[in-house]
C-alpha cells in the first residue's frame, strides 16, 4: 500500500468492485460512509447505483455536507454513472445534488435497464490501448463548462470528462477487467498505482471482484 487512502462511499450501489480495483494497484482503498471515515482521504469515489436513492440517502446522514467540506480541502473526486449524476452542475429537468463540476448531464438517456450494453473505445488520455466501457442505464453528459475537459466523445454525448478536481464517467471501469481509469484517478489524487508490469500475475480477469471483502 502506498500514501493516503482512497474511499469508496458506501450508501448503495457498486462499491466492492471499485475498492478490488484500487487494491489491485496496491492503493489503499476503503469504504466511507460515517464522518470519521472520511478523514484524511487523497481522493473518494462515489460509485454507481441509483441516484435518487444514493442524494436521499447523502441528504438524510448530512453526508453531502462531509464530501463538499473534503473537496474544499483537496479531496479529488470520481463519480461514475448514478455518481456523475450526483456531481454533475447541471442535471436536464431536475434539480442537481452536490454540483461539483460544470457538466450538464440527462439521466437514463438510453432507455430502460434492457438497452444496457457494452463497447470498447480508445480513450488516449487514459491508455495507450482501447478501454471495455459498460453502460448500465447510463447517463449522457450533454455538455461540458468552462475548465472541464471532455475525456471521450461518443457519438451525441460525452461519456467521459473531468475538471482539475473531479473525473466524471458515465460507464463502469470497475465492472471490466481493465484497471487504466482506477490508475489515473490514483494518479490524479497524488498516489503512486502499480504499472501493468507490477501486478500480481496470478489475477484472473475474468472473475475480478472479491466480494467477501466489505464487512
Ligand atoms: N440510472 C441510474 C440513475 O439514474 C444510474 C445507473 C447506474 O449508476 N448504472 O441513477
Amino acid at each position: 500500500m502506498n500514501g493516503k487512502p482512497i474511499g469508496v462511499l458506501n450508501l448503495q450501489g457498486g462499491v466492492c468492485e471499485h475498492i478490488d480495483h484500487l487494491q489491485r494497484l496496491g492503493i489503499d482503498a476503503r469504504p466511507v460512509k460515517q464522518e470519521k471515515d472520511f478523514d484524511g482521504l487523497a481522493g473518494l469515489i462515489l460509485p454507481g447505483g441509483e441516484s435518487t436513492c444514493l442524494a436521499r440517502l447523502l441528504r438524510i446522514f448530512a453526508i453531502d455536507e462531509i464530501i463538499i467540506r473534503g473537496f474544499r480541502k483537496g479531496m479529488k473526486l470520481w463519480g461514475t454513472c448514478a455518481g456523475a449524476i450526483l456531481l454533475a452542475g447541471k442535471l436536464t429537468g431536475e434539480a442537481p445534488h452536490l454540483g461539483l463540476i460544470d457538466i450538464e448531464v440527462q439521466r437514463n438517456c438510453f432507455g430502460s435497464q434492457l438497452d444496457s450494453f457494452a463497447c470498447e473505445s480508445s480513450v488516449p488520455k487514459i491508455s495507450p490501448d482501447p478501454v471495455p466501457l459498460t453502460f448500465i442505464r447510463a447517463p449522457k453528459i450533454l455538455r461540458v463548462g468552462e475548465g472541464v475537459e471532455a475525456l471521450l466523445r461518443m457519438d451525441d454525448f460525452i461519456a467521459a470528462a473531468e475538471s482539475p478536481e473531479v473525473l466524471v464517467t458515465v460507464f463502469h471501469p470497475e465492472l471490466t477487467g481493465c484497471l487504466a481509469f482506477h490508475r489515473y484517478f490514483a494518479r490524479k489524487c497524488g498516489l503512486h498505482p502499480h504499472e501493468e508490469g507490477d501486478l500480481d500475475p496470478t489475477w484472473d480477469k475474468t472473475s475480478w471482484t472479491k466480494l467477501s471483502r466489505i464487512k
